[in-house]
């Protein structure tokens, strides 16, 4: 199942326009979940680099379900492997939620 979602995730166009949509509208690629870029930590290296992840459960789209674009969420890879790393599934708002700042304490939002 994981592996399913895994490789439905790499499907590459749609998250080409994913990332050239947030590109437009941000003027760099950030974790949705806690803004880490990779440009800004990696340099030229991590240029146009961060993983998408769907927002929707891939049993609701079928064999041949469609994806649109605002059902993913450009995220890093730290995230990435949290939202995945047990069941259920966090959403990119449980995992905002979930999220402790840098000072140790829980962000309020
Ligand atoms: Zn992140
Ligand atoms: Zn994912």
């Amino acid at each position: 199942m994981t592996r399913v979602h895994v490789s439905r995730e790499r499907n590459s166009t749609l998250v080409k326009k994913k990332k050239a949509v947030a590109l437009r509208q941000h003027g760099c690629l950030a974790c949705e979940v806690c803004g880490f870029d990779f440009l800004q930590t990696y340099g030229e290296r991590g240029r146009e680099f961060i993983e998408c992840h769907h927002t929707l459960p891939i049993s609701s789209l079928g064999e041949h379900g469609k994806t649109n674009l605002k059902d993913l969420a450009l995220v890093c890879s730290n995230c990435h492997r949290m939202i995945h790393a047990r069941r259920p599934w966090w959403s990119i708002d449980d995992a905002k939620a979930a999220l402790i700042g840098a000072n140790g304490s829980r962000a309020q939002s």
